[in-house]
């Protein structure tokens, strides 16, 4: 009885073939000097994205339906400012503690009565909050706690850089300022100019339809951009995020290898790499709309595989672990082979609400992020130091191997994840 069992328990397992020179491969010209950090706007990112869409032509994948090749482009605007000047309760405010997003007219406010006062406390979640201040409709002066500095810090960068990216509707609704204090100001003097352009962006999606539930789409992602070029560390300038995320995207194109040569889909798959993960997440949320949500039953995202887990090797852990019952699915699947999945052993770093897969999740989605950092002391994170010689390219194997056998069952239809409760708030 038990070896009848065993046996059809084995008979079930698909043949999973990963070629380990060809993950090597990937991530060596992801990871490369020659693209320069990946960062928006750059000729290195749009030459990674060609990268992309050439591994997909490989799998062999499809274009998404109603797209020409694997790109898809689509228009933001970019903020560059020329000039901010910030006086709150008659004192001026550092350079470095505020921002604005506002359109091409600029704003010159003096306590004006009809923008509105709005705090991001001190406990909250600034990345979820953040967000839901952009979906605002009204002129808004934005008082951050400074217990968020270092996120307040990583906005005004990109602010400074010209990275602050809005769509267009969030740039004609309204004039946004964010500032860093603790106190609600009583009186603000806020002038600002600046310079709207508009840019593209691409993501690079490729699908294998499904044999017998084409219109049910499960989606395997990772994001292409990373944060380009940093102040050198030992002549060293840039941030080659070869696992952020780097090892996510070359996992996403083995994927669509393995799962292309099983041709057992019975659902439709879709492999996306995003971009502009970085810049707060654009490259997701326009994908999310070019679906009606109700028919993607999942979405694995992949965020930094490079190394062991806390948990040691052959284990990833899963962002959001009970915000659906997908975490569950893949244990089950892995169960015996020497694979496992954990719940996110981080919650207080919130990275259910860092990566792309909280664009879908606002939908409603079942998306969750599977990752194997330990980013509470990975000291290479966001630095020039996130290089392919720090990583294990076994291990990157290994979880690979993990995902297609972890997702096999939603893949053939069997399971289907339960739903997240949807965010109330639209980035729109
Ligand atoms: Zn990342």
């Amino acid at each position: 009885m038990t070896c009848i069992l065993v046996a059809c328990a084995t008979k079930k397992l698909p043949i999973v073939h990963i070629n380990e020179g060809d993950v090597k491969q990937i991530i060596e010209t992801l990871a490369d000097d020659s693209l320069k950090g990946r960062a928006v706007f750059t000729a290195e990112i749009d030459q990674a994205a060609d990268f992309i869409a050439r591994e997909f032509a490989k799998a062999p994948l499809e274009p998404l339906t109603g797209q020409a090749d694997f790109k898809q482009d689509f228009p933001v605007f970019s903020i560059q400012p020329s000039m901010t000047e910030m006086v709150v309760d008659g004192v001026e405010l550092p350079v470095t503690n505020g921002f604005v997003l506002c359109d091409q007219t600029g704003l010159n406010w003096n306590t004006e009565p009809d923008v509105a006062i709005d705090v991001i406390k001190s406990g909250e979640n600034f990345r979820e909050r953040y967000q839901a201040c952009l979906a605002n409709k009204q002129n808004t002066l934005i008082c951050v706690s400074q217990d968020f500095k270092a996120d307040f810090i990583r906005m005004k960068n990109h602010f400074d850089a010209g990275r602050i990216l809005l769509n267009k509707k969030q740039l004609q609704q309204r004039s946004l300022v964010f500032i860093l204090t603790d106190n609600v100001p009583q009186s603000f003097r806020i002038n600002y100019t600046g310079v709207v352009r508009e840019e593209r962006l691409t993501n690079v999606v490729g699908v294998l339809p499904g044999k017998s539930k084409p219109n049910e789409y499960i989606v395997f992602s990772a994001h292409y951009d990373h944060i380009g070029v940093l102040p050198a560390i030992e002549q060293d300038s840039i941030a080659n995020g070869a696992d952020d995320d780097a090892s996510g995207v070359t996992a996403v194109i083995s994927l669509a290898k393995i799962f292309a040569k099983q041709q057992q889909n019975e659902r439709t798959l879709i492999f996306v790499a995003f971009t502009a993960e970085e810049s707060g997440g654009f490259g997701s949320q326009y994908f999310s709309k070019q679906f009606d949500p109700t028919k993607v039953i999942a979405m694995v995202n992949i965020e930094m595989i490079g190394k062991d887990s806390k948990f040691g090797p052959n284990s990833l852990y899963v962002t959001g672990f009970d915000k659906s019952n997908m975490g569950q699915i893949l244990r089950r699947n892995t169960r015996g082979t020497g694979f496992s999945f954990y719940p996110d052993p981080y919650p207080e770093q919130n990275l259910f609400y860092r990566s792309d897969n909280a664009s879908l999740a606002a939908l409603g989605v079942p998306a969750h992020s599977v990752s194997t950092v330990q980013i509470d002391k990975d000291n290479y994170y966001h630095t020039v130091r996130d290089e392919l010689e720090t990583l294990d390219v076994k291990n990157m194997v290994a979880a690979i191997h993990a995902i297609a056998l972890g997702t096999r069952t939603i893949i053939s239809g069997e399971d289907t994840p339960s739903r997240i409760t949807p965010i109330s708030h639209s980035t729109e």
